[in-house]
């Protein structure tokens, strides 16, 4: 097994994949799971979401922005879901519009909303978090 800097002690012998800190005991990271009706996907760094990556995941994401519909993002053990101000349809978060960084938890639901019909949702995505 190798070894990566503790991002709460900094000490070098963190494991990697897994496990907790010998030094603090700080728990194994998470990566963040986002499941559709069309597959799954797991990240463990910063990344831009867009319709591209979202088609992977759900057969209703033609609706999201091309080149990002919201931004996830890690700081330490937390996973936090970012809505791009110019998209032209909303993000739901459990069914309440998106307007700043939110913090996801496993079971949480993404979705994508309408500005003409507040009542439809499209592309549920399932929250889930998975050790790395
Ligand atoms: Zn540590």
């Amino acid at each position: 097994m190798s070894s990566m800097d503790c991002p709460n002690c900094g000490c070098s012998r963190y494991p990697d994949p897994g496990g907790h800190c010998p030094d603090c005991n700080y728990p194994p990271l998470q990566r963040l799971k986002l499941t559709g009706d069309k597959g799954s996907l797991s990240f463990g760094v910063l990344t831009r979401v867009g319709s591209a990556l979202l088609l992977r995941l759900s057969s209703e994401a033609q609706f999201a922005e091309r080149e990002e519909q919201f931004l996830i993002s890690c700081n330490n053990s937390d996973w936090f879901i970012v809505p791009s101000p110019s998209a032209r349809n909303q993000t739901l978060l459990n069914g309440a519009i998106l307007t700043a960084a939110n913090c996801l938890k496993e079971g949480d639901m993404i979705a994508l909303g309408s500005r003409a019909d507040s009542t439809r949702q499209v592309m549920l995505l399932q929250v889930g978090m998975v050790n790395a």
